[in-house]
């Protein structure tokens, strides 16, 4: 333990990152603080995936309502009251926030609760009082973009969805990644008009083309209005409190109740007062590291989203431990292979996919590419009138067809790539995946039964 410093080691944000190193620290006696702003869990628990997965499984429940009859229940849905379920979620929520506090005072680690920022090399401020520390771990996190437009201001962000106390009637959703689709899908499940704006061909855009327009299929058979290639230039508020959209191809898109920003996210790293310990920024002002997490200063290390990789909680986590592993378990190489790293996007359906994209893969291998594809509808849904897809796709490479990419829009593949992610890490063959004795009946059979 260290004599000269207050700490071992502070981590600057209580979330997935922050956490994972100082309870990973902790357990190897190291003496650690968690400095926090804002509430216990960061991004994560408070306005990212656990609320988000909470509106989803709602949604899932509007779906499964409406195929009840197609089952033969004879049930009629009375309405969906919004708030009861925003009540419950954020009393789990609460639960969560209480466990961790409970957690860090039961493994020794100090919580500091303010706005930390760099004093020098070894010293933070948080709210006017100093600590010290031998490390210090930079983890932030990001915060939703709002671009420079005018009227700006009257849209929210997925931090504003999950304010809402109602489900609005009309909603403009701008962006076409993880946030803006998972968004669209929730709200257009639970009742409310949809319209997303794409600043660009494609929804997903960096996706497998196949998982992108099977979704784009289905959104649009569920409902959901998606205008390609249109940018919001300015917004209005009309006097009837609602919102009108100018776009850049002289449209006013009016009437919508509420407009959501989902264009990316940007670096916490205003007001840490980097510059007191040069700490160097890449281009975006993401922070920057090396493979162990290392900034250019050599006891300071950053992880998470701040520092603009993979930014998914089970990745801030891991590398979070492994850097701990690393500083004081003596695992001298510990680090964070960040290939390879499998993602749900919570869509309606789900998509689930790890490795290279089709177009990744020629690219890279041209002609040692084999494609193995299947799309069919799953046995729950042959029995509903809407019928949603579900689609494979196993990228092989060379003349072992190594299994390089697993990419599955489906009902339940949010639940079915997991372990496939582990074989592909180990080097699966699709040899491996045919050997493979299928689950009957059920819909990831597929993919070790694919020609
Ligand atoms: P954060 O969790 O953001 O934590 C940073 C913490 O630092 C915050 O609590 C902040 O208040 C605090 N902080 C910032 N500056 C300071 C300061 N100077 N002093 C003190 N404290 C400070 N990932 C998934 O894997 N699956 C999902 O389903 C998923 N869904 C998501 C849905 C949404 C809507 C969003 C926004 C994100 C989602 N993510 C999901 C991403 C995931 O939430 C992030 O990757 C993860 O939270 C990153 O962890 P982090 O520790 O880097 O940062
Ligand atoms: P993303 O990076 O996923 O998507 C944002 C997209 O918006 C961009 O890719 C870009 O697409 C488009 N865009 C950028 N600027 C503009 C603009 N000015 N106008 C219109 N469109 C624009 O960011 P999100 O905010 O959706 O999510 C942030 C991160 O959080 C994700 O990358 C993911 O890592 C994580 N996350 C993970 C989830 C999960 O695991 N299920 C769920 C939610 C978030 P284009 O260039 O094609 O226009």
């Amino acid at each position: 333990m260290s004599e000269k410093y207050d700490y071992d080691l502070i981590a600057i944000g209580a979330g997935s990152g922050g956490l994972s190193v100082a309870e990973r620290a902790a357990a190897y006696n190291m003496k650690c603080a968690v400095v926090e702003s804002g509430k216990m869990g960061g991004t994560c628990v408070n306005v990212g995936c656990v609320p988000k997965k909470i509106m989803w499984l709602g949604a899932n429940l509007a779906h499964s309502l409406k195929d009840a009859k197609d089952y033969g229940f004879d049930i009629e849905n009375k309405g969906f009251d919004w708030g009861h379920l925003v009540n419950k979620r954020e009393d789990y929520i609460s639960g969560i926030n209480n466990w961790y506090h409970n957690y860090l005072s039961d493994s020794n680690i100090d919580e500091l609760t303010g706005f930390a920022s760099f004093v020098d090399e070894h010293t933070i401020d948080v709210d006017g009082k100093k600590y010290t520390a031998e490390h210090i771990m930079v983890s932030p996190g990001t915060t939703p973009t709002v671009p420079d437009v005018s009227g700006a201001e009257y849209g929210i962000t997925s931090d504003g969805f999950f304010e809402l106390k109602e489900c609005p009637e009309k909603v403009a959703i701008i962006g076409s990644g993880y946030i803006a689709v998972e968004l669209a899908g929730v709200l257009n499940s639970l009742g409310c008009e949809v319209c997303m704006y794409l600043r660009k061909e494609h929804l997903l855009r960096s996706f497998d083309a196949m998982l992108r327009e099977t979704l784009l299929e289905e959104m649009l058979d569920q409902g959901i209005n998606i205008m390609p290639r249109t940018q919001i230039t300015e917004i209005i508020k009309e006097k009837d409190g609602t919102l009108s959209l100018c776009d850049d191809k002289g449209n006013k898109n009016t009437a919508y109740n509420e407009l959501i920003w989902a264009i990316g996210r940007h670096p916490n790293t205003e007001g840490l007062n980097l510059d007191a310990v040069n700490l160097e920024l890449d281009d975006q002002g993401y922070i920057m590291t090396d493979m162990y997490q290392k900034t250019n200063v050599d006891n300071i290390f950053a992880l998470g989203d701040v520092t603009g990789r993979a930014q998914l909680t089970p990745v801030a986590i891991a590398a979070g431990r492994r850097l701990a592993d690393r500083l004081y378990n003596n695992q001298t190489d510990r680090h964070l292979d960040y290939k390879m790293i499998s993602t749900v996007v919570f869509s309606h359906p789900p998509i689930a996919t790890v490795g290279l994209t089709e177009g990744e893969a020629r690219k890279k291998y041209g002609d040692g590419v084999t494609i193995y594809q299947t799309r069919f509808t799953a046995m729950y849904n042959s029995m509903t009138s809407h019928e949603v897809p579900t689609a494979m796709k196993l990228v092989c490479i060379g003349a072992q067809e190594k299994v390089v990419g697993c990419h599955i829009i489906g009902p339940g593949c949010d639940e079915m790539l997991q372990g496939f992610a582990v074989a592909m890490r180990m080097g699966a063959t699709k040899k491996d995946f045919d050997d493979t004795v299928a689950i009957h009946p059920s819909s990831a059979e597929e993919l070790v039964t694919m020609r």
